[in-house]
């Protein structure tokens, strides 16, 4: 009888043993991030880590068939930020999970009494409930950026999956009757090996983050912005909340006294085919 239980001691001891790599791969943060540090930094673009992509389809170019005439007719009228953010003290505002019926319009109508602009990441399973919104974002100078089609957790997804959630969305906006999208952001700021080769457009970061997803009182939004934010932030905040539409009421007007606030393409000077990694300028 003792000889047993040692025995099963031992087997259970052993079992461990063998379990415990698997055990550290579950313990593993959610937003565990790849080490970057061996990559060579772009003298051009202080902000952006090059990466060794992998050979992709150039989606873009098959995607994107609005045709020459249909896009004149779209960039008619249409003016951005148009502002060289070497020469000007720049911050971008982005707003993140849109289209929303309600706070959407909310967001744009504050940006346009202020003559500013912002980028606004859209989440593609929300388009076609608001293309309206799309486009009248676009329109006025915004940037739309792919927030993917469902905002999952990248590092969870294979490489075909994290293609179908990219590619869905871009189809879903030339669908909504605006170009397909030149820049990509990863829900929760997660990216992988396999996303970074997937996607083959450039990989827009932050480096404030006042969490107003979270945010309960609109004063310490506000305060949280104005103190974090100086020239070449990028702001993430989220197009879904009351708070943040009262906040922006205040902190735009304030940051205008110092900054000019611009969209994403105009803070980078984004060529086509970019890739890399952006947080802000320096
Ligand atoms: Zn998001």
């Amino acid at each position: 009888m003792r000889y047993t239980i040692l025995g099963r001691l031992q087997f259970i001891t052993i079992l461990a043993v063998l379990a415990l790599p698997f055990a550290t791969l579950l313990i593993r943060p959610a937003h565990a991030e790849v080490n970057f540090s061996s990559l060579v930094i772009d003298d051009n673009k202080p902000n952006a880590q090059p990466y060794e992509g992998a050979s992709f389809p150039d989606v873009n170019r098959s995607i994107n068939s609005l045709g020459d005439s249909f896009m004149d007719s779209l960039n008619s009228g249409r003016t951005t930020s148009n502002v060289d953010c070497r020469l000007e003290n720049c911050i971008a505002l982005t707003f993140d999970d849109g289209p929303n019926q309600l706070y959407t319009p909310q967001v744009l109508d504050i940006l346009k009494q202020y003559q500013a602009y912002g980028s606004f990441f859209i989440i593609g399973n929300r388009i076609s409930a608001h293309p309206e919104l799309v486009r009248r974002a676009y329109r006025e100078g915004h940037d739309i950026g792919n927030h993917t089609w469902s905002h999952p957790m990248l590092d969870k997804l294979t490489p075909e999956q994290i293609n179908n959630e990219y590619v869905s969305t871009q189809e879903a906006m030339v669908r909504a009757g605006v170009p397909a999208s030149n820049m990509f952001r990863p829900p929760y700021g997660i990216r992988t090996a396999a996303s970074l080769s997937t996607i083959p457009m450039p990989q827009m970061l932050w480096n404030v983050d006042p969490r107003d997803w979270n945010e309960k009182s609109v004063d310490s939004l506000v305060q949280h912005v104005l103190q974090e934010s100086h020239r070449g932030s990028v702001v993430v905040m989220h197009d879904t909340s009351t708070v943040t539409t009262e906040a922006l009421k205040r902190i735009i007007p304030e940051l205008q006294k110092n900054y000019k606030l611009v969209t994403l393409s105009d803070m980078f000077d984004l060529e086509p085919g970019d890739r890399g990694l952006y947080y802000g300028l320096q």
